[in-house]
């Protein structure tokens, strides 16, 4: 606790990035921006590890702020047709300072709404109602787009997705090998017009499969692992048209 309060002023925090795929198109859509914390003893701490403690002792909106703030930074750096995607806190729904810091990133990256996605897990809409909603509806006001995270894992899972314009749902990498739930899902999200992505994809069996069965988009170690937005040139380069093309028929 007492070295995680010192992590942000010190510039210990970085964000690594995964690619994801849309299966549809065959091509590249983007990053997801995830969160790591360069401890000087500890090395490279992973987000499960500290992030549950940040939110405990109040520092998830400053460390969140500062993740839109990097995010969005780099992303004005990518081809125009690339979005980045940032994990947002349950928390940070209860400061009331989410629109103002997301619409604050925006401007000072010189990015434009429509490629910043938020990702949300079910925990932040259940655990604030009514309050989280508008506020999912002012940012979608930005040109923002809005995912619903990890989905099948929290509760309740059917009743969010109906409450809320999601423009895209994100089946929790548990389901990967679950034809049913992936199908399913997959289903009612083209019947709510929202994306379907599938996390966790590792093979490329995986990936014909969850074609297959109906999802738009997916995310995964097949794919490309998360790495420092220095490498994401050659990443980028990689997934260009042909090699998107042969990993989304699996052959690769
Ligand atoms: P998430 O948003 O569901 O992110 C996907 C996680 O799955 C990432 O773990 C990613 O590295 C991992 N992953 C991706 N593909 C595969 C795969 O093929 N196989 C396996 N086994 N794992 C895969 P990571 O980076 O450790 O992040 C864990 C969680 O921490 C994230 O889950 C997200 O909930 C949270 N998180 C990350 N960055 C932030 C952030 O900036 N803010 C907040 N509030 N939460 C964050
Ligand atoms: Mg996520
Ligand atoms: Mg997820």
């Amino acid at each position: 606790e007492h070295d995680l309060r010192a992590a942000l002023p010190l510039g210990q925090f970085e964000l690594h990035y995964q690619p994801q795929l849309d299966l549809v198109r065959n091509r590249l859509t983007g990053f997801e921006a995830l969160l790591r914390w360069r401890h000087p003893a500890r090395g490279l701490v992973p987000p499960d590890a500290f992030i549950p403690l940040a939110e405990e002792i109040g520092l998830i909106s400053s460390i969140g702020e500062w993740v839109l703030r990097a995010a969005c930074q780099e992303a004005a750096r990518w081809p125009r047709g690339l979005c980045v995607a940032v994990n947002v806190a349950a928390p940070q729904f209860e400061t009331g300072r989410l629109v103002g810091a997301v619409e604050g990133a925006l401007a000072a990256a010189g990015l434009s709404g429509c490629r910043l996605e938020l990702e949300l897990t079910e925990t932040a809409l259940l655990r604030c109602g009514d309050a989280t909603l508008d506020q999912l509806r002012a940012l979608k006001g930005l040109g923002a787009q809005v995912s619903l995270d990890d989905f099948g894992t929290g509760y309740s899972s059917l009743t969010q997705l109906r409450s809320f314009p999601f423009d895209r749902v994100k089946i929790d990498r548990s389901f990967a090998d679950d034809a049913a739930v992936v199908r399913a899902v997959a289903a009612l999200g083209a019947s709510l017009g929202m994306r379907t992505t599938a996390e966790g994809v590792e093979t490329p069996d995986q990936l014909r499969r969850l074609r297959e069965d109906g999802c738009t988009d997916a995310q995964g170690y097949l794919l490309g692992r998360p790495v420092p937005a220095a490498e994401l040139p050659g990443v980028i380069g990689r997934l260009g048209a042909g090699t998107a093309a042969a990993l989304a028929e699996g052959v690769a």
